[in-house]
C-alpha cells in the first residue's frame, strides 16, 4: 500500500469506533506507520452473548480487515482468554496491523487502555522493524505460536515502554494479583488442556524476566499458586528464562533462533514430552536411587 493510502486510512483514524489514542500513543502509532509502511487499526471486538459471535461497531475503521478473524474458530477461543491482540494482516494489496481490544473484558481494562495499547503498538512496533514472528496459523498450534511470539518480543516490548515512560506496570501487576487469586480458589486444568499449560508458561517466564527482585511484593505468593496448580510447567519455565537471559533479544538473529527455541519448549510441553510427564522415567531413578 502506497503512502497515499496510509495517509487516507490515518485521517479516518482520527475518530477511531470508541477508541481514542492519548498523543503519545498517536505519536508512536505514525512511527510505526512510516516505519513497517502499512497502518496501524485499532478497534474494539464486541460479544454478542444472544448469539455467541464476535462483532464490529458497522462504522469501524478498516472492518472488513477484521471480520474474517473473528469467524476463524482457532482465533476465537484464543482471542476470549485475551484483553488484546495485534495481529499483522496480510492480504495482496492490503496489509495492515490490527489492534483488537477484547470488548467483553472491558471491565478489566477499561482504566488502563493506554497500557493496554501500547503493549499492542509495541506488537506492531517489533514488526514494523522486521522482527520475525511466528505466522498465527488457524489449526491447533495456534496457541503455541502465539505464546512463543509474545515470550520472545515482550521483552523488548518492556524495554521500549519503560524507554517511553509509558507505565504498564500498574496493569500488569494488578492483572498478576488476580491470575493468584484465581490459582489460589480452583484445581488444576484438566489434564488434556494443553493451552492453559502454554499460556501458563508465557505468563511465568513475564514475570521471571520482567521483574527486578524485591519489585512485586507478590511474586512468592503468585509463584507458589502456579506451583500448586500446574507444577508441570516448571521445568519449561525454567530452561526458557535461562536460554533468554543469556542472549539479546534485540539481535534479530538470536531473536529468531530463541523464538524456534520457545516455540519447541511450548510444542514439548503440549504435547507432554517434558520431563515432569515422563513417569516411567520418574520410576526408574527412584528404584535407582533405593539401590
Ligand atoms: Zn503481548
Amino acid at each position: 500500500m502506497g503512502d497515499n493510502g496510509i495517509d487516507v486510512i490515518s485521517a479516518t483514524l482520527l475518530l477511531l469506533a470508541g477508541v481514542t489514542l492519548g498523543p503519545e500513543l498517536e505519536a508512536w502509532k505514525k512511527q510505526i506507520e512510516s516505519q513497517g509502511g502499512v497502518p496501524v487499526l485499532v478497534a474494539k471486538v464486541d460479544f454478542d452473548r444472544a448469539k455467541n459471535e464476535l462483532y464490529l461497531a458497522p462504522d469501524t475503521p478498516g472492518r472488513e480487515l477484521f471480520t474474517g478473524y473473528l469467524k476463524q474458530e482457532e482465533f476465537v477461543k484464543q482471542f476470549h482468554l485475551m484483553n488484546a491482540v495485534m495481529i499483522h494482516h496480510r492480504a495482496p494489496g492490503a496489509q495492515a496491523y490490527l489492534v483488537l481490544l477484547n470488548g467483553a473484558r472491558e471491565s478489566d481494562w477499561a482504566d488502563h487502555q493506554p497500557s493496554l495499547l501500547a503493549h499492542e503498538f509495541g506488537h506492531a512496533w517489533l514488526k514494523a522493524r522486521g522482527f520475525p514472528t511466528p505466522l498465527f496459523v488457524n489449526d491447533r498450534w495456534a496457541c503455541i505460536s502465539i505464546h512463543a511470539g509474545d515470550i520472545t518480543q515482550h521483552v523488548l516490548i518492556r524495554q521500549e515502554l519503560d524507554r517511553r515512560g509509558i507505565d504498564f506496570r500498574t496493569f500488569w501487576l494488578k492483572s498478576l494479583g488476580q491470575a493468584t487469586t484465581q490459582f489460589e480458589g480452583t484445581s488444576p486444568p484438566p489434564e488434556e488442556d494443553r493451552c492453559t499449560r502454554v499460556r501458563q508458561v508465557a505468563q511465568s517466564v513475564d514475570v521471571r524476566l520482567g521483574l527486578k527482585p524485591g519489585e512485586w511484593a507478590g511474586q512468592s505468593r503468585y509463584e507458589t499458586a502456579v506451583g500448586k496448580t500446574m507444577p508441570e510447567v516448571n521445568g519449561t519455565v525454567e530452561s526458557i528464562v535461562s536460554y533468554l537471559k543469556e542472549r539479546d533479544m534485540a539481535d534479530k538473529d538470536q531473536h529468531r533462533e530463541a523464538l524456534k527455541f520457545v516455540f519447541e519448549r511450548l510444542r514439548d510441553l503440549a504435547a507432554q514430552r517434558t520431563d515432569e510427564y515422563r513417569v516411567e522415567n520418574r520410576a526408574v531413578s527412584t528404584l535407582a536411587g533405593v539401590n
